[in-house]
C-alpha cells in the first residue's frame, strides 16, 4: 500500500503567509508537465510495485491544470504504476478557479475528492493573507462544485488571523454546516520566516498575530467541532464520521508515499528525500539531462520511530504501543512509556487499549508532547 503525492509549483499570486515552494509565472507549465511525466518514469520502481491507495495534487495550485493537462499526468501514473486498488483522488482547488465549466470537465477525470483553499467566510481575513478570492467566490466554488457532482470535500481555515474575533471564528465555522462540508482542516496562522507577512509585520506595515488569541480560537474549535457533528481526528483535521482523509491518514500511519514535482517529499519506509525546490532547475535536469535533483537522508531507528511518534500522536487513534513493540522492540517500547508518563500525570495524556492518546487539555501542545516523547538511538 502507497500513496503519490504530486506537487504543481504554480500560484495566481503569492499569500503573504505562505512559505510553500511555487512560481506565480506560469510561462515554464508545459514543460513542467513534461518534467513530471519524465520523473514519474524515473521513480517507478520508487514503491517496488506497492499497490497505490491515493493519488494527491497538492502545491502551489493545481487547479491551474486544464482537465486535460491532469488527464495526460493520471493516464501516464494509471498506466505505469499499480493502480488497481485507488481510494481516493484529491486535488486541491483555489476558490477563484472553480467555475461550473472547469468542475464539468474535472468530473470527467479520475479526480473524486477537491481541497478547496477557503481560509476564511471573512473578506477582511482574505485581505490580510492576499489571497486571490474573495467570499462571494468562496461560497460560490464550494456550491458549485457540489452540483457537479463532488460531494467528498474539504476546505481549509485559518483562525488566529488579526481582527478575527471570536464571534467571527464561530461564524466561519457555521458555515461548514450550512454549507455541508463532509471534512474541513483548520490551522493557525504562522508568521513563518522570511514570508511577506514577517516581513510586513516587522516593518509596522501588518499587524502581527497574537498566540493568545490563537490558542483560545483553537479552544473554540475544538469544542465546536463536536458539536457540529465533526470528528476530531487529527490535531488540525475534522471529518463527519466516516470520511477522514484517506492519503493524509496513510501519511500518520506511516504508510509509504512518492512524492513528484519541485520540493516534493518522499518516504519509502527505509529512505526520506526531497526534490529540489526550484522550477528551473527541476525541469532542467529532467529535460536536459534525465536526471532527478534531490537530496535524501537514511533513517535510523530511533528517528524512523520517532517520527512515527510525532505523526501517530497528533491523530485520535494515538500511538499504538503494540506497533512499536513489533517494529521496534522492547526497549524502544520501554522508552516510549517511560517518556509518557509526565503527560499522563498532567492528564494530557492517557493510555486505551495499549494506545496512548493526547486528550484534549493536551491538543494544544501536541508538538511540544511529541518532541518531548522521542526516543534515544539504543546502542
Ligand atoms: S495559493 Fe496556497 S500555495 Fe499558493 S501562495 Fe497561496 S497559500 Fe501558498
Amino acid at each position: 500500500m502507497a500513496g503519490i503525492y504530486l506537487h504543481i509549483p504554480f500560484c495566481k499570486q503569492a499569500c503573504t503567509y505562505c512559505n510553500f515552494h511555487f512560481s506565480t509565472s506560469l510561462q515554464r507549465k508545459g514543460e513542467m508537465i513534461q518534467a513530471i511525466l519524465r520523473e514519474l518514469e524515473i521513480q517507478k520502481d520508487y514503491l517496488e510495485g506497492a499497490s497505490i491507495e491515493t493519488i494527491y495534487f497538492g502545491g502551489g495550485t493545481p487547479s491551474l491544470l486544464t482537465s486535460d493537462e491532469i488527464k495526460i499526468i493520471t493516464e501516464y501514473i494509471f498506466k505505469n504504476y499499480n493502480v488497481g486498488s485507488l481510494k481516493e483522488f484529491t486535488l486541491e482547488a483555489n476558490p477563484d478557479d472553480l467555475d461550473i465549466a472547469y468542475l464539468k470537465t474535472l468530473r470527467a477525470t479520475a479526480v473524486d475528492r477537491l481541497s478547496i483553499g477557503v481560509q476564511s467566510f471573512r473578506e477582511s481575513d482574505l485581505l490580510y493573507m492576499h489571497r486571490a478570492h474573495n467570499v462571494q467566490q468562496a461560497d460560490y466554488a464550494i456550491k458549485a462544485a457540489q452540483d457537479a457532482g463532488f460531494t467528498n470535500l474539504t476546505i481549509d481555515l485559518i483562525y488566529g488571523t488579526p481582527g478575527l474575533t471570536d464571534a467571527d471564528w464561530k461564524y466561519n465555522l457555521s458555515q461548514l454546516a450550512a454549507l455541508q462540508i463532509p471534512h474541513f482542516s483548520a490551522y493557525a496562522l504562522t508568521v513563518e520566516e522570511g514570508t511577506a507577512l514577517d516581513h510586513a509585520i516587522k516593518k509596522k506595515k501588518a499587524v502581527p498575530v497574537d498566540a493568545v488569541q490563537s490558542a483560545a480560537q483553537f479552544e473554540m474549535l475544538i469544542e465546536q467541532a463536536p458539536l457540529m457533528g465533526y470528528e476530531h481526528y487529527e490535531i488540525s483535521n475534522f471529518a463527519v464520521p466516516g470520511m477522514y482523509a484517506v492519503h493524509n491518514t496513510n501519511y500518520w500511519r506511516g504508510i509509504p508515499y512518492l512524492g513528484i514535482g519541485p520540493s516534493a517529499h518522499s518516504f519509502n519506509g527505509k529512505e526520506r528525500r526531497w526534490n529540489v525546490a526550484n522550477n528551473a532547475l527541476y525541469i532542467n535536469s529532467l529535460l536536459q539531462e534525465n536526471k532527478l535533483t534531490y537530496e535524501n537522508e537514511i533513517l535510523t531507528t530511533a528517528q524512523h520511530l520517532n517520527e512515527y511518534i510525532m505523526t501517530s500522536l497528533r491523530t485520535m487513534w494515538g500511538c499504538d504501543l503494540d506497533k512499536v513493540r513489533e517494529d521496534w522492540g522492547n526497549e524502544y517500547t520501554a522508552q516510549v512509556i517511560e517518556n509518557s508518563y509526565q503527560f499522563r500525570e498532567k492528564k494530557w495524556m492517557i493510555e486505551k487499549d495499549n494506545k496512548l492518546i493526547i486528550t484534549d487539555a493536551g491538543k494544544l501542545f501536541a508538538d511540544r508532547i511529541a518532541g518531548e516523547m522521542f526516543a534515544d538511538e539504543m546502542k
